[in-house]
């Protein structure tokens, strides 16, 4: 399992003099935000959606962060987080700010848009294959799960319609996307976007340039603007059906004190969340650590994984490239309808 995890008990010991990059940020122009995504806690936002229902819910992740994926790009790790929809063509899918900033580009054609949000000066999401007409502009602030765009549906190209999402510390920097590009990456100079893999054989891992595993950094965002009250886990359209272990710890050794099987009428309270090192260095998806901890009635409850590996997608060495998300995260109204 990957390298000490994050928890909301050890984060609230921890957090003293360390910079937080998004509790503090305020929007430059907060007049301009646009309609969100429903009824989600908004620190636990997926940056994909079908429109009206929870984000996330019908989506996996094909292709995860730091893994190869050799139909695609043999010897390359990936920057991001390749996201599928489950049983359709991702295409129209929307794609939704999985914090608050402004948005600082929007331009390119990876195929398709990419938009880029600047959380902090050290923290950037970026959104990539979208369609060419955006629901926001340059310049623009936005909140967690306004609506950004949507997925470009892509036929009889390279890949399948989805959407590459990262996390990462920069906007442009020399070494990948920046005056001195030191891999002939397709993206070019000074080219925000930067090119969605890094090479295998390049001595630094890609967290060693700036990128970040985004689902650890997303839980690492949401322990530090503290859990809301009410959160309920539930799991999503895709996992009905799935058996799963409750454990004694957040990883996959320690005692399981039962088993479950998912439920469209189960939901759960979130008790505490735990992920990897947004840093980690793993190189497939089994350097995911995603757990939440859930109460079972009048019993202790225990930790779920949340972040699956699947070896749907794999590496050329065979091991998973792809993660699974059975759950959902919502508030305590569940999937009510999107704010008009
Ligand atoms: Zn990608």
């Amino acid at each position: 399992m990957p390298s000490p995890h994050l928890s909301r008990r050890r984060l609230l010991h921890g957090l003293a003099g360390v910079g937080v990059a998004v509790a503090g940020w305020q929007p430059r122009n907060a007049a301009q935000i646009v309609p969100s995504a429903p009824s989600i806690p908004t620190t636990f936002t997926a940056p994909i959606g079908w429109a009206g229902q929870v984000p996330g819910d019908g989506f996996r992740i094909g292709h995860g962060f730091a893994c190869e994926n050799t139909w695609f790009n043999r010897g390359w790790w990936h920057t991001g987080e390749d996201w599928y929809a489950v049983d359709r063509d991702t295409g129209d899918a929307v794609i939704y700010a999985v914090a608050a900033g402004e948005v600082v580009y929007v331009g390119f054609d990876y195929p398709g848009r990419v938009i880029i949000v600047r959380h902090a000066d050290d923290l950037f999401s970026a959104y990539g294959h979208l369609n060419f007409a955006t629901a926001v502009r340059q310049g623009q602030a936005v909140a967690a799960g306004d609506t950004l765009g949507s997925v470009l549906l892509q036929v009889r190209r390279r890949a399948p319609s989805h959407l590459h999402f990262e996390l990462r510390t920069f906007l442009t920097t020399p070494l990948v996307n920046g005056d001195r590009p030191s891999h002939g990456v397709k993206c070019g100079t000074n080219c925000p976007p930067g090119p969605g893999y890094w090479p295998i054989t390049a001595p630094e891992h890609p967290t060693a340039m700036g990128w970040r595993n985004p689902t650890h950094q997303q839980v690492k965002m949401a322990l530090e603007q503290g859990i809301p009250d009410g959160i309920k886990v539930r799991p999503q359209s895709a996992a009905m059906g799935r058996t799963v272990a409750l454990h004694a710890e957040p990883d996959g050794g320690s005692t399981v004190r039962k088993h479950l099987t998912l439920g469209p009428d189960d939901a759960f309270a979130l008790r505490d969340l735990s992920a990897g090192d947004p840093g980690s260095t793993g190189t497939s998806a089994e350097a995911y650590g995603y757990w939440l901890r859930i109460a079972l009635g009048d019993e202790v409850g225990g930790w779920v994984q949340a972040a699956i590996p699947s070896d749907r997608e794999t590496g050329s060495d065979g091991r998973p490239s792809s993660i699974d998300r059975p759950f959902l995260l919502v508030s305590a109204e569940g999937n009510a309808a999107p704010r008009p």
